[in-house]
């Protein structure tokens, strides 16, 4: 996977503080990020050489350990392979000393060559054998990196699907899930950089031992000449990151847009109403700001790299100064100096590869240590394993004063409004529990709460007199299927969209086909092109699409396959026709006959005659509770009575407009048309 700082079409640039004008329109504001988001994030950063230099092996162990469970033979044989390469170097330098010695000593020509020939021969098996070694290297490293990239990605996904709906939602908490993804991607190329800073390390010691046996100088001269480039490498690879995480969430942002305009649902009404061009003029107008700063890194990278330069040369004409002093003065033989070249030519080109490599390495570590620190948050803010059992049959749920505020929804005034407060009511099991009131009143954030996806604020959910918070919740979930408006459509075939509602056993089509029957999707299925192994995604091979009356119908019948206590169902038929209307509420009632719980949200009040209890919600308070007749003949408040008034007074004229002439007095048959409702 690409990361944003990467890819050039969405990302990175010089935006204002007050953001570009395409972010202002299209999402209210600046996408950029002041670095600020955590400060752990800020201490990376500010690492200086050393502290980096010592956090080093931390990370290369935390790599290791994921290739350890990876691969972990393909990881012995790398690390054997890039030792022996090295071991070979360091005899191949001995030995190039060796020939050189031979060659240059007095005598006659042919009687020197004849003493270098062992040495020679010993140059040509240590490169036969690192070659070798090299080759082995390389296959274990190909071998070992996209396992180690799997297995990242597994532990960011484990631990993801099991952090609680709040954080999910949370902005923070999205941040550091968009950072992470790289983390897999990092961790892979962690292994290419591992393997290459050892073969690195490895060669250096050999030079550098050759180097301090003929001289002690001339190792710090050999240091000095690779610091330029270190600090360097390491002063772009830190704005880069620090650019990568400002531009984070612009990126996110640019990448939307420009998959909105290939993505099948928005397509239609992308052409109609001709959105097309005005998206793509955004997401140009925001690539643009990306490439500014992606110029503005490139710029600040040359002139890293111009100054490193010249600062290198100064220390390279030190180090041959320095050796010419040596042989003038006779401290070095004219071999030994020969041999002190290469040896320093060859530790500088490693020492220089090592401080690339190393640089890289802490690079991509950043993004490592985005995982790691996401795994510790996603720990943090996991739903909690275990707890006491629920009640097998349960007689009561029972809302006690509950309270429930959005984290980080505020009001106009500053303050927090909260979604639900105060709320005090019954749900008694085996009945059919309605929750009317207007949108926006708590009904969706009520069932959530129920279902254990949030938890109150303040008050308590009790099932049979047990606080709910004591329960373990994946026993809790267990207890629900959920139909909400918006249920997830999956992009999968016909049979596995109802399958998916209960995945803890094997698939059963009996099941699946009864459940299709009950919602009524039997014909549904029928009608599609390769019956129940159709997919339901345009886009694919064989994909289809389907109305979304025919998902409500899948969406129910997952519902009835997951075979759950309660079935809470949020607006089952906002897009069904009357006739399919009326019989979702008859199979409702049925479910109810049978002692399923059903908590039914509607704004169709003449759909909850039936229902043996109403709830009505207003801005999150409970306003009236009670039976249908006791709602509408003689209420306390009288909300559900006006707002069913409404309904069913529309409903009249609506009837008189399709049928001029035959209007019959709204009070006349009053009953009658509200059955209709
Ligand atoms: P209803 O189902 O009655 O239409 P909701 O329970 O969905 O109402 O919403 C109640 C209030 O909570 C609304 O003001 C809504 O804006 C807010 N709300 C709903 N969901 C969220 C959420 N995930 N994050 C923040 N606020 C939310």
């Amino acid at each position: 996977m690409s990361r944003p700082a990467e890819n050039t079409s969405t990302t990175v640039g010089a935006g204002t503080e007050e953001g570009s004008p395409s972010e202002r329109l299209l999402f209210g504001g600046p996408l950029l990020h002041d670095t600020g988001w955590n400060k752990h994030e800020r201490a990376y950063l500010e690492m200086s050489l050393w502290a980096m230099a010592s956090s080093l092996p931390r990370l290369v162990a935390s790599t290791v350990r994921l290739a350890w469970r990876a691969d972990r033979r393909a990881l012995w044989a790398v690390g054997c392979a890039e030792v022996l390469h090295g071991v070979t170097q360091a005899i191949g330098l001995v030995a190039v000393n060796e020939v050189l010695g031979a060659v240059l000593a007095t005598g006659p020509i042919a009687d020197r060559l004849h003493a270098a020939v062992p040495a020679l021969i010993w140059v040509a098996v240590t490169s036969l054998v690192g070659a070798l070694a090299m080759s082995a290297s390389t296959a274990g490293t190909g071998r070992l990196e996209p396992k180690v990239e799997r297995v990242a990605t597994e532990m960011y996904l484990e631990r993801v699907i099991r952090v609680e709906l709040e954080a999910i939602e949370d902005e923070d908490f999205h941040r550091l899930l968009d950072s992470a993804q790289y983390g897999a991607a990092g961790a892979r190329r962690m292994i290419r950089y591992c393997t290459a800073v050892v073969g690195a390390l490895v060669s250096f010691a050999a030079a550098a031992g050759v180097l301090t046996v003929l001289h002690p100088a001339l190792l710090p001269l050999l240091l000095l000449m690779t610091l330029p480039r270190s600090w360097a490498a390491l002063r772009n690879s830190r704005t880069r990151y620090e650019s990568f995480q400002r531009w984070a969430q612009h990126a996110r942002a640019g990448r939307l847009l420009s998959q909105t305009l290939i993505r099948t649902d928005p397509a239609p009404e992308i052409r109609v109403h001709d959105v097309g061009p005005f998206l793509l003029g955004h997401f140009r107008s925001m690539s643009e700001s990306s490439e500014g700063e992606q110029t503005r890194l490139a710029r600040s990278a040359a002139k890293t790299r111009l100054i490193a330069s010249a600062l290198t040369g100064i220390a390279t004409l030190v180090t041959y100064l320095a050796l010419g002093g040596l042989l003038l003065t006779g401290v070095m033989a004219l071999s030994v100096a020969g041999t002190a070249v290469l040896a320093t030519r060859s530790g500088a080109a490693s020492l220089t590869t090592l401080i690339l490599q190393v640089n890289s390495l802490y690079e991509e570590a950043c993004y490592v240590m985005d995982l790691e620190r996401l795994c510790v948050e996603a720990h943090k803010r996991a739903i909690p394993v275990g707890g006491l059992p629920v009640p097998d049959q349960p007689r009561l749920i029972r809302f006690e004063d509950v309270t429930f505020t959005y984290p980080g929804d505020s009001g106009d005034s500053g303050t927090r409004r909260p979604a639900l407060s105060g709320v005090t009511l019954d749900i008694p099991m085996g009945k059919i529990v309605a929750l009317v009131g207007e949108n926006g009143s708590g009904k969706t954030t009520l069932v959530k709460l129920l279902a254990g996806l949030y938890q109150p604020g303040e008050g308590a959910i009790r099932w049979d007199g047990q606080d709910a918070g004591a329960l373990d919740r994946a026993d809790l979930f267990s207890r629900f299927a959920m139909v909400s408006q918006d249920f997830h459509r999956w992009p999968l075939t016909a049979r596995m969209n109802i399958a998916i509602g209960r995945t803890d056993g094997p698939l059963e089509e009996e099941r699946v086909e009864a459940a299709a029957r009950y919602a009524g999707a039997r014909k549904v299925v029928e009608e599609m092109p390769r019956g129940w192994d159709t997919l339901l995604s345009r886009g694919y091979k064989g994909g289809h699409q389907i109305s979304g009356g025919q998902w409500q119908k899948l969406g129910l019948a997952r519902a009835h396959y997951r075979d759950a206590q309660i079935l809470i169902v949020d607006e089952p038929t906002s897009a069904l026709d009357a006739r399919a209307e009326l019989e979702v509420f008859e199979q409702i009632r049925q479910l109810a006959q049978a002692g399923q719980t059903v908590l039914l949200i509607t704004h169709r009040l003449a759909s909850v005659r039936d229902a043996d209890l109403i709830h009505v919600l207003e801005k999150g308070r409970l306003r009236e509770s009670g039976t249908f007749e006791e709602l509408t003949d003689n209420p306390p408040v009288g909300i559900f009575r006006d707002l069913y008034e409404m309904q069913r007074r529309q409903f009249v004229d609506e009837q008189a407009a399709a049928l001029p002439g035959q209007r019959k007095p709204a009070d006349a048959d009053a009953t009658e048309t509200s059955r209709e409702l």
